[in-house]
């Protein structure tokens, strides 16, 4: 599989085909599917891969109950025309006798980084093995997921790795929330109150926009505006970066990254917002 998937992008590349790659873990929804489409415009050749990734997850995270959907995948992938699937096996991606990791330093270590150590150095461990079988001239991926492409973008650059790596808006429910595998896990409850995490970034958003108070100040607001939601057990971090360096900000620059992440029962929910002044 693996084999056959680095043979069929070299061939593509020789006949000089462009191939746009757009990795995920599957159980796909409208927001992957913008990925796909945005890739089919762009590109020759579309890959798109589902794996269920065990190096990103950490002990007691979901990994065993991720939501798998590998029928109904592959049916959508058909309707919006990706050209090829790429699911390897984890025994493959993986054998016992594999030793390198690929970790970028410093920005992995904030945001989610705090709260899921080892996350990061999985994903770009992963995305770095992907990018060398499918051999991508672009790869695609959410803003839903804002750290992660900031770390991808610095691996990219830092290892010469030649991809383009194309950043593309979240896709969210009528509602607000962003489309996300994991809202799968909330209750009717829990889905209904889900919203809140959007309403503060808007929030959050106008009052960037207007400097109305110092990040501080705004950070202090969303926190007590994630706690009103009594469904919200945990807010492991909310307020207003540099999305750059993903440091909290303390002053404000041309552009602020508003992200947080909170638990929803035994759920975590990300978003986040980038406001230009
Ligand atoms: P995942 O399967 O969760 O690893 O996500 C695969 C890719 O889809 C990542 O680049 C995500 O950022 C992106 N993605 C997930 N949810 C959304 C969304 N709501 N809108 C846009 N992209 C998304």
């Amino acid at each position: 599989m693996l084999r056959v998937m680095q043979d069929t992008a070299k061939r593509h590349l020789y006949q000089g085909k462009s191939i746009g790659f757009v990795p995920t873990m599957g159980a796909l929804h409208e927001g992957h599917l913008s990925l796909v489409k945005r890739a089919r415009s762009e590109c020759d050749i579309v890959v798109v891969s589902i794996f269920v990734n065990p190096l990103q997850f950490g002990q007691g995270e979901d990994f065993e109950r991720y939501p798998r959907d590998s029928e109904g995948d592959r049916e959508k992938l058909l309707r919006a025309r990706a050209d090829i699937l790429f699911a390897p096996d984890a025994a493959a991606q993986y054998p016992e006798s594999f030793s390198t990791h690929v970790t970028v330093s410093a920005l992995s270590e904030r945001l989610c980084g705090a709260f899921r150590p080892g996350h990061f150095s999985g994903v770009t461990t992963v995305v770095c093995k992907l990018f060398h079988i499918v051999r991508p001239v672009s790869a695609y991926f959410g803003q839903k997921d804002y750290q992660q492409t900031v770390i991808i973008k610095r691996m990219v650059e830092d290892l010469n790795m030649g991809v383009e790596v194309v950043v593309v808006p979240t896709v969210r429910e009528p509602d607000g929330l962003a489309l996300s595998s994991r809202n799968a896990y909330l209750s009717p409850a829990e889905r209904k109150a889900a919203p809140v995490l959007y309403r503060t970034l808007l929030a959050a958003s106008q009052e960037v926009k207007a400097q109305a108070a110092p990040p501080v100040e705004i950070k202090a607001r969303m926190h007590a505006a994630l706690l009103q939601e009594s469904l919200i057990s945990e807010v492991q971090y909310a307020g207003v970066y540099d999305p750059a360096t993903l440091e909290e900000a303390t002053e404000f620059g041309k552009r602020t990254l508003l992200a947080l992440a909170v638990k929803m029962g035994s759920t975590r929910l990300i978003d986040n917002l980038l406001v230009d002044r």
